[in-house]
């Protein structure tokens, strides 16, 4: 399947800026996407400042915003509002932060004792750049806490060696940052976990998570953010990647998908249809809340008119949805 471009450098070799249509760019950044909320960084898809702005780029987990609840959409890529880290989100990123140094060390000593004893510099790494996340721990003056959760980061770092073999890999890209721009003007983009290329060329793109694996009536939705990566590669290299792998440390599951031609066609659709939605409330200034139970996990609930909340003033223009002017 994969054609004679479908080797490591074909993957991430043509870095031609981030902005451009058809650019693949190595991260070097933050784990997780530029903006991610609680990130302590500018929260969106719509551009590096603070100021409002319209979103111009989209990436696997604002679409999934935008799906679970248009409002969150709305605060979290519009408004900005900050967010509070939390005790899962931040080992998730130390986590990987573990799993991606790894691979620095010589195949055969990619072990797991390595792999834990990396944790403590990884840590102090992510307080360094990130100082919000040691609010989490602000209220454990004997350190109990923390001791439990660097321990639990310690056991799913365990878990990965029941999974993978990382003595075995050889990881053409980690932590990639990759953007495509579709002939519609849609931009996409994102972080891929790993990367890996056999050596007749055909590519896997991995990824881990640190929850537990979805039931199996969920795991399309699971698979979406996968599909939306091999959609970017796709279209920057026109080669299909030939496995979708996610790794889930906190049940010890791999979920694997060999995606096809149709596949990708389909969620390209479903991403125009997306991102047409996202602009017309983006013009109308028309976000509706859509409460579900995850609203439990929501930062935003004081701003949410289902939790007797208002939404802060709209910061962009509203353009009138029947005369159509601005
Ligand atoms: S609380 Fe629920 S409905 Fe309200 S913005 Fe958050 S996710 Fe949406």
């Amino acid at each position: 399947m994969a054609g004679p471009e479908a080797g490591p450098a074909s993957v991430a070799g043509t870095s031609g800026g981030r902005g451009g249509a058809g650019t693949v760019a190595c991260g070097g950044g933050e784990r997780g996407e530029s903006g991610a909320p609680g990130s302590g960084g500018p929260a969106g898809d719509g551009g590096a400042e603070r100021s409002a702005l319209p979103p111009t780029s989209l990436s696997p987990s604002r679409a999934s915003d935008f799906m679970q609840c248009p409002l969150l959409y709305r605060f979290r890529v519009i408004d900005r509002l900050p967010e509070k880290p939390s005790e899962a989100a931040t080992r998730g990123t130390l986590v990987h932060a573990v799993l991606e140094r790894l691979f620095d060390a010589p195949a055969g000593e990619r072990t797991a004792p390595r792999a834990k004893a990396l944790i403590p510099g990884q840590w102090d790494r992510l307080r360094e750049s990130r100082p919000e996340v040691t609010e989490l721990f602000a209220d454990d003056p004997d350190g109990q806490r923390l001791a439990g959760w660097l321990a639990e980061a310690e056991r799913l770092v365990e878990r990965w060696f029941t999974l993978e073999d990382p003595t075995r890999l050889e990881p053409a890209e980690r932590e990639l940052f990759v953007e495509a721009e579709l002939e519609s003007g849609l931009r996409l983009r994102g972080i891929i976990d790993r990367v890996d290329v056999a050596p007749t060329g055909e590519v896997r793109i991995v990824d881990y998570k640190t929850g537990k694996a979805p039931r199996p009536e969920y795991a399309e939705g699971a698979l979406f953010q996968m599909k939306f990566y091999a959609l970017v590669v796709w279209r920057l290299k026109r080669v299909i990647p030939r496995r979708l792998q996610l790794v889930y440390l906190g049940s010890g599951d791999v979920l694997t998908y060999d995606p096809v031609l149709a596949d990708l066609e389909r969620v390209e659709r479903k991403l125009h249809a997306l991102w047409e939605a996202i602009r017309q409330a983006t013009e109308s200034g028309d976000w509706r809340p859509r409460p579900t139970k995850l609203c439990g996990w929501c930062d935003h609930r004081a701003h949410c008119p289902e939790f007797g909340g208002t939404p802060p003033p709209y910061p962009l223009p509203v353009r009138a949805a029947e005369s159509g002017t601005v």
